[in-house]
């Protein structure tokens, strides 16, 4: 018996250890850590990115960090804090088939959103250009949903960038024209363009990293001359590193985050009326709301909280007015941080 025991002493470490060394490998440690909230330390590039909220209408917290690349970057987590204006958004990577009802909804509440999309979504054609014609504002969501801070700048570069190209294509180009005139002015309109031919130029170099504390002195033309521009840029999961919104800022996008979300981002519908109540004791002034359409609660949801919003006493703001708030507004207005 003792000898069995010593046995099984030295054989369970040994096997202990060569579990870990499989779970390991297929990364089940790592999911096993996430799910546990146990997260291996930030990458030192990444900036996280979370909120301090408070159900007394005040502008929830972040941490120090966060709020000083967004002042610097032309970054927004929340509006104007000194009025009563909210801002409804949307991230969209896929169309499960909500969106046209949400539309609705908020033609029927007099709101104008932004939708934060991906390229693959640029294929709902009717539904983005129902977006565009209602006054919604589109926003700079990505090509393919990366996590940015993890790419080479060129990779990151891309990524912002491949996405204004799939728009472009699709939605901003010139109409069809015949006559000479028109053609004229096509040319005219084509030459005002030149400067955007140049993106590939400045782009940045194929070895330089995304990652902070890498120097780019290139600079990137705003998009001033688009039918409908492209102002808003939303990183994918909200991770983003010093250089992610530097490179953002220097393709002439505002960074827009937000100070109110609930789990909303799984397929299965959530209880309708406790996401309410939560999004609402939360309402605050220069509120940016961050929703997903991916199952059917957004529907009863918008129905519910948009009217109490403005019974709450707020008012709706359009991308318009976010786009004019400035980037570094909170700095000397508040200090809203956390460490
Ligand atoms: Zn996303």
């Amino acid at each position: 018996m003792n000898t069995l025991c010593k046995k099984l002493l030295c054989v369970l470490p040994l096997g202990l250890l060569m579990v870990c060394f499989v779970m390991r490998g297929f990364g089940c440690l790592d999911l096993l850590a996430q799910e546990s909230g146990l997260q291996a330390p930030p990458s030192p590039t990444q900036i996280s990115f979370g909120l301090g909220h408070n159900d007394k209408h005040q502008t929830p917290t972040i941490a120090k960090d966060a709020k000083a690349v967004l002042d610097n970057f032309n970054g927004l987590y929340v509006g104007d804090t000194t009025q009563n204006k909210v801002y409804i958004t949307f991230d969209l990577g896929y169309e499960p088939g909500y969106t046209g009802q949400i539309l609705d909804i908020l033609r029927d509440n007099g709101v104008h959103a932004v939708f934060f999309l991906t390229s693959h979504y640029l294929s709902e054609t009717s539904l983005v250009q129902r977006m565009i014609a209602e006054g919604h504002s589109i926003g700079n969501h990505t090509h393919k949903h990366k996590n940015l801070p993890t790419l080479s700048r060129q990779e990151c570069y891309d990524d912002i960038h491949n996405f204004e190209i799939a728009f472009d294509q699709k939605y901003n180009q010139p109409p069809q024209q015949d006559t000479k005139q028109d053609n004229a002015q096509h040319e005219n309109a084509l030459q005002k363009d030149a400067p955007r031919n140049g993106y590939k130029q400045d782009a940045p170099q194929p070895n330089a990293q995304c990652k902070d504390n890498q120097q780019d002195t290139k600079q990137y033309d705003a998009h001033s001359h688009k039918k409908h521009a492209i102002k808003f840029f939303r990183p994918p999961y909200g991770k983003f590193s010093h250089t992610v919104l530097e490179q953002a800022e220097r393709m002439g996008y505002k960074t827009v985050l937000w100070s109110n979300a609930i789990v909303d981002w799984h397929k299965e519908p959530y209880n309708v009326q406790q996401a309410t109540q939560k999004i609402l004791q939360r309402t605050h002034n220069g509120q940016i709301l961050l929703l997903h359409a991916i199952n059917p609660s957004v529907l009863p949801l918008l129905t519910q909280i948009l009217p109490k919003i403005k019974s709450q006493g707020y008012t709706f703001g359009t991308p318009q007015d976010l786009s004019q708030i400035p980037s570094n507004f909170a700095k000397g207005n508040f200090d809203n941080t956390h460490s």
